[in-house]
């Protein structure tokens, strides 16, 4: 991908417009703040960081784990031809669409489900990224990415996860390695910390 357009693109998207009320003074804080319903927008450096290690390209099609706010989501319907992303609070997605809508994408397809298990409909996906953290490697969706694909997933306790990048190549074999640490929102489902404690 161009990483000098995404940079320059990230400059100018606005990120109090995917915020709420008192925190949209915060906006340009580094830091993660909260969006309702116990969740989280992610610190933007760290969206803007896992954004140019994904590398989207114009024609990929990529799934998103954990719409949110919709922020993440801005920027990869920027860089990408389509973007399926999937979000279990109903009432965040609705949130997001309307944003996501009102600055003009028409490439992105929402759907309020558990996304844990991915999106077998319109498997498979040059890219996937999640948002949440899952509480081992979620292998429904390893399975839906595409050969020459990129996936970035946080993996592991809630407390703290390895951020990885797995990577499947033309030939459909399987690397991943550690991109450090962070720490995302658990991912609630078949996949996330619920079912895995
Ligand atoms: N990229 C978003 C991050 C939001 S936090 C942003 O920057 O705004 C992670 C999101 O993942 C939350 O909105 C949470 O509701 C959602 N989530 C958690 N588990 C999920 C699951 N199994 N399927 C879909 N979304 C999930």
């Amino acid at each position: 991908m161009d990483e000098r357009a995404l940079t320059e693109f990230f400059s100018t998207l606005d990120r109090a417009f995917f915020l709420n009320g008192p925190y949209k003074a915060l906006a340009d804080c580094d830091a993660p703040l909260p969006i309702g319903y116990e969740q989280t927008i992610s610190q933007p450096s760290l969206v803007l960081e896992m954004t140019r290690l994904l590398s989207p390209e114009k024609d990929s099609r990529v799934l998103e784990i954990g719409t949110g706010s919709g922020f993440q989501t801005a920027l990869l319907a920027e860089f990408s031809a389509r973007v399926y992303t999937v979000e279990r609070v109903s009432a965040l997605a609705r949130k997001a669409e309307k944003r996501l809508t009102q600055l003009g994408y028409d490439n992105i397809v929402f759907l309020i489900a558990d996304g844990s298990a991915g999106w077998q409909e319109y498997a498979p996906f040059d890219r996937i990224i999640v948002t949440a953290a899952a509480g081992k490697k979620p292998l429904a969706l390893i399975g839906q990415l595409a050969p020459s694909g990129r996936m970035i997933v946080p993996v592991g306790p809630p407390s703290v996860q390895d951020l990885l990048l797995i990577t499947r190549d033309e030939r459909g074999t399987l690397s991943e390695r550690s991109l450090g640490q962070v720490r995302f929102v658990e991912m609630v489902g078949e996949y996330g910390w619920n079912d895995s404690r």
